[in-house]
């Protein structure tokens, strides 16, 4: 029988390539998102991967959206946590709910779904987790003092649970992307994004693709001797 992955934050972004790239390495795919109905009809029509509507900052609701995935395609394997949202600002600017958005998101979201699928993991001996991080959680970035201790807060999740996790056959390890060519980096202006790439020693850009083949090699069958590893994808931006 095929391995089941969840991907969250899904079906746009990082997690389409994501999801779509584990398709296509012989998993089922269930696809998680927030609320774009629009892109998440379009992704499963273009793509036959299921997708499924729940919050992941929702501790109640990621119970019973693993419980829904597992009654309609079977226990799950594979966890991607990738769901994440910006609120920058600076310290000035930013809001106690600025900082709570982002905190419950990227990190809570983690807590939540591991908790979710981590003891049938266990009782199955064998689970692969991947947690997306940033660079920004490794180096810090101006007007995100949110998201950088939310991504930064998922590197040493990641090295925790992997502790957890390695006598049962789960393995859980990070990515930290650099800059990639997605709808949230679109959001940035373009005068600070041209002075990105121009530290990015690769001169570009990264694809969300070039991120999803970090995940299928973190999540193949013969990875299990990779855990509590981050794997930076970032064009030699950042060396950590
Ligand atoms: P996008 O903004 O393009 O997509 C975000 C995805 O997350 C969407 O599918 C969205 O669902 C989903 N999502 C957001 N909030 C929630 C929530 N509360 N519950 C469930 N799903 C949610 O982001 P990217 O593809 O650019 O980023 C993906 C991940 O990679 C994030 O964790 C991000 O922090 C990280 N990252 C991105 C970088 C980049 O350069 N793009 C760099 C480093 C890290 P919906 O479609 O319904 O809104």
């Amino acid at each position: 029988m095929a391995r089941v992955a969840i991907v969250t934050g899904g079906t746009r972004g990082i997690g389409e390539a994501i999801s779509l790239a584990l398709h296509e390495a012989g998993l089922t795919v269930a696809a998680n998102y927030a609320g774009n109905e629009e892109k998440a009809r379009a992704f499963t029509e273009r793509t036959g991967i299921q997708s499924y509507k729940w919050d992941v900052s929702d501790f109640d609701a990621c119970m019973a959206g693993v419980q829904q995935v597992e009654a309609e395609l079977g226990p799950v394997d594979v966890l991607v946590n990738n769901a994440g949202i910006t609120r920058d600002g600076t310290m000035k600017r930013m809001s106690r709910s600025m900082w709570d958005e982002v905190i419950d998101v990227n990190l809570g979201g983690c807590f939540n779904m591991a908790k979710a699928v981590f003891v049938g993991m266990s009782e199955r001996k064998f689970g692969r987790i991947v947690n997306i991080g940033s660079i920004n959680g490794q180096a810090g970035q101006y007007g995100q003092v949110n998201y950088a201790a939310a991504k930064s807060g998922i590197h040493g999740f990641t090295k925790a649970l992997s502790q957890e996790g390695a006598r049962a056959g789960i393995t859980v390890n990070a990515i930290a992307p650099g800059y990639i060519d997605t709808e949230m980096v679109a959001a940035v202006p373009p005068e600070v994004l041209e002075k990105i790439v121009a530290r990015i020693p690769v001169n570009r850009l990264g694809k969300a693709e070039e991120i999803a083949r970090g995940v299928t090699f973190l999540c193949a069958e013969d990875a299990g001797f990779i855990t509590g590893s981050t794997l930076s994808i970032n064009g030699g931006q950042h060396m950590y």
